[in-house]
C-alpha cells in the first residue's frame, strides 16, 4: 500500500509528486508520456524563466527535481481506478500491472483536437498555436487567423484583438458567429466564408473560395477531449469531461484528487502546479499521521 499513486506525469503529477515526498510520504507516479507541454516551443510566462523555456525542457527539468526527491516514476496507461474490494484505499490498474494506494491524484490532462497531422510541425514553427492565453502576447501586431467552427470562434477573435489589429476568423464551416461574431465583426475582426487550413511552406494558410491566404500565425479552437480511467467512483464532470474538484482539489470521491488540464478552468503550467501544491497538501494532513522516528534525529 502506499500512500499516494499520481496518474499523469505532467507539470501537475510531477510537482505533486515533489510534495508528496517532501512530505515524507510514498508516492507512485504512472505517466504515458504525452503531456501537452512537450507541444510548447517556448513559454515566456512559465513562472522563474526568464528567457523562456521549452515544453520538453521544462518537463526533463521536472522530471529532474522528481528524481531527486526520490519519486518513482512508471511508463503505464492507467486503464482503471477502482475502490479496493476492502474499501480501504484504491487500486489503480494499467495492463496486466496494479498498484493499490490509499489515495489517487488525477493528473492526465486533455488531449487537443488538432486540424490535421502536420500539425505537430506546424506547432514547433509557431505557424499553428493553441493557447493564446500563453502566447500571443509573442505575435502582438502581427497577421493572426483564427480557425474552427463558426460558433466557437467569434470570442477568441476577440480576445485576440488586445494583440493585433490584424485578426482574420477562418470558420471551417461557413457559420457567422452569431452575436459573438457580430460583436468581433464591430470590433474590426475579419470574417471570412467557409474554407479549410492547410500547411504550406513553413505558414497556415486559409483556402476560401478558391483563394488560398497566408497569416503569421493562426489560432486553432477545436476543443479537447478527455479520458478519466474511474471505474465505480463517484465524480462529477462538466459538459466538456473535465473534472469538478473543491477548494482542496478533491473530487465527489474522498481520497481521489484532480490536478492541472483535466480539472475545468485555465489551461495554464502556473494553474496546474499550484493545483499540486494545494492538492498534495490538504491530501498529506488527510493521511494517517506519520511522525518521525527519534532516532532518525
Ligand atoms: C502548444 C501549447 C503551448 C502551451 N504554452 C503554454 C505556455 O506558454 N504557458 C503555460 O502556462 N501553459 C502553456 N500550455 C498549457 C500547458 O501545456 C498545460 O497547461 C500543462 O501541460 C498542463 O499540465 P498537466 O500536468 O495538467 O497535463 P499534461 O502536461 O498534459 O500532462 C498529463 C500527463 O498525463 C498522462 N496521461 C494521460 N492519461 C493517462 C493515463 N490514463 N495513464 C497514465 N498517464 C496518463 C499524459 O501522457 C501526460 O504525460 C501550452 C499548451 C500547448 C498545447
Amino acid at each position: 500500500m502506499i500512500d499516494v499513486a499520481v496518474v499523469g506525469g505532467g507539470p501537475a503529477g510531477l510537482t505533486a509528486a515533489n510534495y508528496l515526498r517532501r512530505f515524507h510520504r510514498s508516492c507512485l507516479v504512472l505517466d504515458s508520456g504525452k503531456s501537452r507541454a512537450r507541444w510548447i516551443p517556448e513559454s515566456n510566462n512559465c513562472p522563474g524563466f526568464p528567457g523562456g523555456v521549452s515544453g520538453d525542457e521544462l518537463l526533463a527539468r521536472l522530471r529532474r527535481q522528481a528524481a531527486a526527491a526520490e519519486v518513482p516514476i512508471e511508463t503505464a496507461t492507467v486503464e482503471r481506478i477502482v475502490r479496493a474490494s476492502d474499501g480501504d484505499g484504491f487500486v489503480v490498474h494499467a495492463g496486466e500491472r496494479s498498484w493499490r494506494a490509499r489515495m489517487v491524484m488525477i493528473a492526465t490532462g486533455l488531449r487537443d483536437r488538432l486540424p490535421g497531422d502536420w500539425a505537430e510541425q506546424a506547432m514547433s514553427c509557431g505557424a499553428l498555436r493553441l493557447c493564446p492565453i500563453c502566447d500571443a502576447f509573442e505575435v502582438s501586431d502581427r497577421h493572426i487567423g483564427v480557425y474552427g467552427h463558426g460558433a466557437d470562434i467569434g470570442s477568441h477573435a476577440r480576445f485576440l484583438r488586445t494583440f493585433s489589429a490584424s485578426v482574420t476568423a477562418l470558420p471551417l464551416d461557413g457559420d457567422d458567429g452569431g452575436e459573438e461574431g457580430a460583436a468581433a465583426r464591430a470590433e474590426g475582426v475579419r470574417w471570412m466564408d467557409g474554407g479549410t487550413l492547410e500547411f504550406d511552406d513553413g505558414r497556415c494558410v486559409f483556402r476560401c473560395n478558391g483563394k488560398a491566404t497566408p497569416f503569421d500565425t493562426v489560432y486553432c479552437f477545436l476543443g479537447f477531449e478527455t479520458s478519466v480511467p474511474v471505474d465505480g467512483l463517484a465524480l462529477e464532470r462538466t459538459r466538456s469531461g473535465e473534472i469538478v474538484v473543491d477548494r482542496h482539489q478533491q473530487t465527489a470521491t474522498r481520497g481521489l484528487y484532480a490536478i492541472g488540464d483535466i480539472v475545468g478552468g485555465l489551461n495554464q503550467i502556473s494553474v496546474a502546479v499550484g493545483q499540486a501544491a494545494a492538492a498534495a497538501t490538504h491530501a498529506h494532513g488527510q493521511l494517517p499521521a506519520s511522525p518521525r522516528a527519534a532516532e532518525a534525529a
